[in-house]
């Protein structure tokens, strides 16, 4: 799939959509989600023209993935999660129900969040 500048990530990215930010620095950018789903509801996405997790790992410098996924880890702790612990996970592709096509980790917290995932059978 080829990335759509015009997806809102990108536009946010691009300071044309206003975001209540969490985390910057040269690798990414962490915001509240505007649906959170916890408490605690952050999503953090990298700078730079990725459509998933998946054209992430294959695409993007091991400079870029590093400097992201350390983003994820001090986006927890700025947000004072690492002691009460979180989940962060990737939305990809269809059967993993991406919406918005900018690669994004979401980061949830602030409460206990039950079960990893209810049973999924397949169809
Ligand atoms: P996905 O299903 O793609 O993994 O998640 C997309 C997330 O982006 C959803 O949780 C949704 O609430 C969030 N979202 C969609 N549009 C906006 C927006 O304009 N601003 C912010 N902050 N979050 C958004």
């Amino acid at each position: 799939m080829a990335y759509d500048r015009d997806n809102i990530f990108a536009k946010i990215l691009r300071g044309e959509i206003p975001c209540r930010k969490v985390y910057e620095d040269e690798h990414a950018l962490a915001f509240h989600d505007i649906n959170p789903l916890a408490p605690v509801h952050v999503l953090v996405i990298p700078k730079g023209d990725y459509v998933s997790m998946d054209d992430f790992t294959r695409t993007a410098a091991a400079e870029q993935v590093a400097g992201f996924f350390r983003a994820v880890g001090e986006t927890a702790r700025t947000l004072g999660l690492e002691k009460s612990g979180y989940r962060f996970l990737a939305n990809t592709g269809a059967d993993g129900r991406q919406e918005v096509p900018h690669f994004h980790v979401h980061i949830f917290g602030g409460a206990p969040l039950g079960r990893m995932l209810n049973k999924v059978e397949a169809c």
